[in-house]
């Protein structure tokens, strides 16, 4: 795949392209279809701009419904979570949201019908020996003793669960279709089961509530939905969405297609091992950076454009793969690089003094924001005697290639002059405190007179001009490609998802504002965020590298 190049089209378009030119529909009709179980995360914006994004290109409309069906998962906190996200991500759903559960009476009256028409019967057998009943891939199903009661006592059996006489697990109604059918799934479905948990959406009313598999069709149906789009996993239930909307009768019948769903290398896209991650305390909830939920993401500094730039990328395809991290992180340094303003800042300080100027010395060197963006402004650093730059950036005994700050070896400072670390001062550890350079005054932003080389850049700041500043270092939660795809996925989390360093940077920065993104040179992409965000204490969570190849631990190379 040529990440750079955007797929304008895919198969799902190709297949509405001909419907429309057979004439089958007057207008396209999609839906996203989520249950409101926990947030959004970056798989399910791969839906939204599937569904959404086709009723864009061809003016038909995307419904936003929520089919809630299971009461004891559901909550209205969900589905405010679910629309703030859609919309911060770009979109609009038609009218109002809608709710499967608005059709609760409908369904029941289909479910009445198709009782009459001897194709659902009320079954006591328990939720364990229906299991049992079922068979296996391999081996056929046994029809339930309760298959062949008759109609008129499935029908007073059904109303009784309906009146909340029977007890939770004691009964429920499945559709007779075959119980030998090498799908599964075709094997009597259950299509209403008890239970007594009042519904975030419709109260007490119900004491039964649908299936999933018998909604979804039914709810598709209702809003004339023409092109049904669900993921892989549902292609076992697509004969039982054809099969009910063929006994229920229904003019229009819409269409399922199925695509892969999306995994990205070192993360998990499913809300329910989203969930396990969360109730353990290893994400610190749902808002938590190192998550690829839409609101982590969002957390960390990802723009809703990236993601729609990423989920065109990516494509829609029926090939499950696992995504490079690099194509999403790919999509946000490469908005961040055209639009943020530079700033310096050193994560893990070492102190430089220069002993060729004076102690007052403060000079102001007026430089642009952005490489080539003068219209993101400039500033003036101050250059002084005591300067900070990253301990990384020395080495007492540096080895034949190094280009950084060594004893007795020339450096530039960046937007600055040229160095020569001259003396170090070590504490009773052993370790460098401070590092005595001399400055070539002639050198500001031009070569040196004699035109001698010198080969490295480093970043810094001024005592003169910095405050303290927590730098918070995010990294792969998972240290491996695919906890997806892995039962134990909880034994592979990573130590080094989050490292907080404390640093300076540039007083510049008391200008920005609150959720900003900038480019730290040489160090990242980083967004001004967090709790103890306030002026005299910045927080700075890291978006993304500055290259794809990751330097980690920052300040270890
Ligand atoms: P999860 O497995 O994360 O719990 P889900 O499928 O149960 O997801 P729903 O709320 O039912 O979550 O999903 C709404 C829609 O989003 C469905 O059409 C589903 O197919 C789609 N979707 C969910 N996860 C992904 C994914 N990883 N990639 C693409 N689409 C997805
Ligand atoms: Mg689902």
């Amino acid at each position: 795949m040529n990440n750079n190049k955007p797929n304008t089209t895919n198969f799902i378009k190709k297949l509405i392209n001909k419907d429309l030119l057979l004439n089958k529909y007057k207008i396209i009709n999609t839906r996203f279809p989520p249950e409101p179980n926990g947030h959004i995360h970056l798989g399910h914006a791969k839906a939204i701009c599937l569904n959404f994004g086709i009723a864009e290109t061809y003016k038909g409309v995307c419904n936003l419904r929520f089919d809630d069906t299971n009461p004891t998962e559901e909550a209205i906190e969900y589905v405010k979570s679910i629309k703030k996200n859609i919309n911060w991500l770009g979109f609009k759903w038609n009218e109002r949201a809608h709710y499967s559960s608005n059709y609760f009476d409908k369904l029941y009256s289909y479910a009445i019908d198709l009782i009459k028409k001897g194709l659902a019967y009320v079954d006591n057998l328990s939720h364990n020996a229906i299991k049992l009943f079922r068979g296996t891939l391999k081996s056929p199903g046994k029809s339930s003793p309760y298959r062949n009661r008759n109609i008129k006592e499935s029908l007073i059996l059904f109303t009784k669960m309906k009146a909340g006489k029977a007890n939770e697990g004691k009964a429920c109604l499945r559709v007779k279709i075959n119980m030998t059918s090498p799908n599964i799934t075709m094997r009597d479905p259950i299509l209403y089961r008890i239970k007594y948990i009042k519904h975030y959406h419709t109260g007490n009313k119900w004491c039964i509530y649908p299936m999933y598999d018998f909604t979804h069709c039914i709810s598709d149906a209702i809003e004339k939905i023409t092109h049904s789009l669900c993921t892989l996993e549902f292609q076992d239930n697509k004969q039982l969405y054809i099969w009910l909307l063929n006994n229920i009768n229904f003019d229009i019948q819409p269409k399922q297609y199925e695509f892969s769903r999306l995994a990205v290398e070192y993360n998990i896209t499913s809300k329910r091992k989203l969930n396990i991650l969360i109730k353990g305390h290893i994400a610190d909830g749902w808002k938590d950076p190192r998550i690829l939920t839409l609101s982590g993401l969002r957390r960390k500094g990802y723009t809703a454009k990236s993601i729609r730039e990423f989920c065109k990328r990516v494509n829609v395809t029926r090939q499950n793969s696992n995504i490079e991290l690099n194509v999403l992180e790919a999509c946000i340094r490469e908005e961040l690089n055209e639009n943020t303003i530079r700033i310096m800042a050193v994560v893990n300080p070492i102190k430089i003094i220069i002993i060729n100027i004076s102690k007052t010395h403060k000079e102001l060197i007026n430089i642009y924001n952005h490489p080539t963006k003068p219209e993101l402004g400039n500033r003036e650093l101050v250059f002084s005697k005591e300067i900070y730059i990253d301990k990384n950036d020395f080495r007492e005994t540096p080895h034949k290639q190094y280009k950084r700050l060594a004893l007795g070896k020339e450096v530039r400072l960046r937007n600055a002059y040229i160095i020569k670390a001259e003396a170090i001062e070590k504490d009773i550890k052993k370790e460098v405190t401070n590092i005595y350079c001399t400055y070539d005054s002639y050198t500001l932003n031009k070569k040196p007179l004699d035109n001698r080389h010198i080969k490295g850049v480093i970043h810094w700041v001024s005592s003169k001009d910095c405050i303290k500043a927590e730098f918070r270092i995010y990294d792969k939660l998972f240290n491996i490609k695919d906890p997806n795809a892995s039962i134990g996925f909880l034994n592979y989390i990573s130590t080094k998802s989050l490292v907080i360093y404390k640093g300076l940077i540039e007083a510049y920065i008391l200008k920005a504002k609150l959720g900003e993104s900038l480019q730290v040179e040489r160090e990242g992409y980083y967004c001004v965020r967090g709790i103890c965000y306030s002026k005299i204490n910045i927080v700075l969570n890291r978006i993304v590298t500055l290259k794809h190849s990751l330097r980690f631990p920052p300040n270890k190379s």
